[in-house]
């Protein structure tokens, strides 16, 4: 998977993706990452890429031209037309099955907005997929592209080792994970449940299962409208 981010604001990219497991995940070659300066497409000696808008109004609007340029500056570069993802307010809500038809891809794009957003032209050329990462407004595009990409690259094959596992997931059949315990067995007076010291896999899959309908009924009743349960199941959740 490579990841191919426009932005003012390349340094936070970078500095936010190279840890921890996106970090080793780039290191071993499973995604690549270049963040691309939409201020070295700037056609003026000042680097200016935004001005006021048409009509009035509070705010700057970054111009089409620059955004344009490192567009395709990326496309000549993988030699074909990629998805682009712009970052909005105005976009579908991110989602875990987005997540996983995005990881389907080879490239992505992701064109991060600031101040007032973008040229409407622009966008009209370029944009794919209008993505939000939730209903409120942030200053600019690179935390939800960085939460975007975050979350593809963990179901890309090789990026999670033993540090964590896709396998079983909070959404995943519409339910959330169950919860979690480690060492020691009592801890502030609180012990870890029984079934999980005994050692009998079914019994422990059983409880889990049980547990995340549970939790999905007191967290998520939203989710379990689309949830497969078992009619014993659904009698746990309407407790
Ligand atoms: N004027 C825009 C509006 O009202 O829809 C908001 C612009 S916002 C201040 C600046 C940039 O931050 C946007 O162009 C977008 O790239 C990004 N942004 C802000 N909130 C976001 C969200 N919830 N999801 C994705 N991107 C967001």
């Amino acid at each position: 998977m490579h990841f191919h981010v426009l932005t003012l604001f390349p340094e936070m990219i970078e500095q936010g993706m190279n840890t921890s497991i996106m970090g080793r995940a780039i290191e071993r070659g499973y995604i690549s990452l270049k963040a691309t300066d939409i201020r070295d497409y700037a056609a003026n000696k000042h680097n200016k890429v935004d001005d006021t808008p048409y009509g009035g109004g509070a705010g700057m609007v970054m111009q089409a031209a620059p955004v344009y340029g490192a567009y395709e500056a990326v496309k000549e570069q993988i030699g074909y037309r990629p998805r682009v993802i712009y970052l909005t307010p105005q976009g579908s809500t991110f989602s875990q099955p987005m997540a996983e038809e995005f990881a389907r891809e080879q490239d992505l794009v992701f064109l991060c907005g600031h101040y007032e957003g973008i040229d409407e032209r622009v966008l009209e050329e370029i944009v794919t997929d209008y993505v939000s990462i939730g209903d409120y407004v942030l200053t600019g595009g690179e935390l939800p592209a960085m939460v975007m990409m975050d979350a593809i690259s963990r179901l890309v094959p090789g990026v999670l080792h033993n540090e964590a596992s896709a396998e079983f997931e909070s959404f995943q059949g519409n339910l959330l994970e169950h919860p979690h315990y480690s060492r020691p067995e009592v801890w502030h007076e609180k012990r870890v449940p029984e079934v999980l010291l005994s050692g009998h896999h079914a019994n422990i899959e059983k409880w889990r299962r049980e547990q995340s309908v549970i939790r999905t009924a007191e967290r998520r009743p939203d989710l379990l409208e689309k949830a497969d349960l078992s009619a014993k199941e659904k009698a746990l959740a309407d407790r």
